[in-house]
């Protein structure tokens, strides 16, 4: 599915409405560059999974979890991340095969450890569609 957004909320708006649908179990991809909407989105996400708290960027910290929603959240950015290594200190396996949702900002960086079936979001910008103009790929990938 491709969708547009054209301001942070029609963003914010998307994620939600996913996160009202996210099923226990399942592994949310997160791409795109810095500064392109990912926070924004993974915002709108955890308050469709009726998460009240303030969800921000995980950054120094690679997990964040959120326990007050319909479901868990577990938040990984692993942008900082040097070896996948790091993700077993976290035991990031209880989070991806276990019965809450993931979401993962840079997973290509962790790709060879994540699960058979994940979900990409891709958030890409066009500049000739102008500065706020944001498309948003979300599709089931199954490794090959
Ligand atoms: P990331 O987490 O990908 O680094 P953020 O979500 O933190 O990015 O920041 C995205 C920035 O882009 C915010 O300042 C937001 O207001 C702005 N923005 C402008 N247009 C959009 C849009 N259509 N969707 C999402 N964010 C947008
Ligand atoms: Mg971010």
């Amino acid at each position: 599915m491709v969708y547009e957004t054209q301001k942070p909320e029609e963003t914010y708006e998307l994620g939600k409405r996913l996160g009202l649908k996210a099923q226990p179990g399942m592994v949310w991809c997160l791409e795109g560059d810095l500064g392109v909407g990912k926070t924004v989105f993974t915002q709108g996400f955890a308050c469709g999974l009726g998460i009240n708290g303030p969800v921000n960027s995980p950054t120094f910290t690679i997990l964040q979890q959120y326990e007050d929603g319909r479901l868990p959240l577990y938040h990984f950015d692993v942008y900082r991340i040097a070896d996948v290594e790091e993700m077993e200190e976290i035991g990031y396996e209880d989070c991806f095969y276990g019965d809450g949702v993931c979401l993962i900002e840079w997973p290509s960086l962790i790709r060879e450890i994540l699960p058979e079936k994940t979900v990409w979001v891709s958030i890409e910008k066009d500049m000739d569609k102008g500065f706020d103009y944001r498309r948003i790929t979300v599709e089931e990938k199954q490794k090959p």
